[in-house]
């Protein structure tokens, strides 16, 4: 697990951006919360052991992990924009039961994009998929 504060502050070099005090603290919050949050959550969480934390930070801090490829943003239905810490080529599925949004990363998935072979550089994707998890289905 890469959560150790050196890490972290690695991380956000490599990514051209320079780690402050507060990023590392919302990345960290990210790593640690694989909940595809949004932005007011994530105040919410970390402003009661961060007292000078600025929702404003949080937002201009989102974005920049965004711009620079740290996080990707989701909009699944609500409206409400998300953060994903895990930019690799997945998708979602919200449970309309729990409303939790559950990453899925079936092999079959791949044998639908388009292939590399075609000439196709696949950068992104977005498929969402609802209804039940296992968990509310009671088959976990
Ligand atoms: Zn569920
Ligand atoms: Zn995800």
């Amino acid at each position: 697990m890469m959560n150790s504060r050196n890490q972290i502050s690695e991380m956000l070099q490599k990514h051209g951006i320079r780690p402050s005090e507060q990023r590392i603290v919302i990345y960290h919050y990210l790593l640690d919360h694989r909940i595809h949050p949004v932005a007011e959550t994530i105040y919410q969480e970390l402003v009661s052991m961060h007292p000078t934390l600025s929702r404003t930070t949080v937002y201009n801090t989102l974005k920049c992990f965004e711009k620079n490829g740290l996080v990707i943003p989701l909009t699944i239905e609500d409206g409400e924009l998300r953060y994903d810490v895990n930019t690799s080529l997945h998708a979602h599925f919200k449970c309309r039961k729990c409303n939790l949004i559950h990453d899925i990363f079936a092999d079959d998935l791949t044998s639908s994009l388009p292939h590399p072979a075609a000439g196709y550089q696949v950068e992104s994707m977005h498929l969402d998929y609802y209804g039940i998890c296992p968990e509310c289905a009671g088959k976990k």
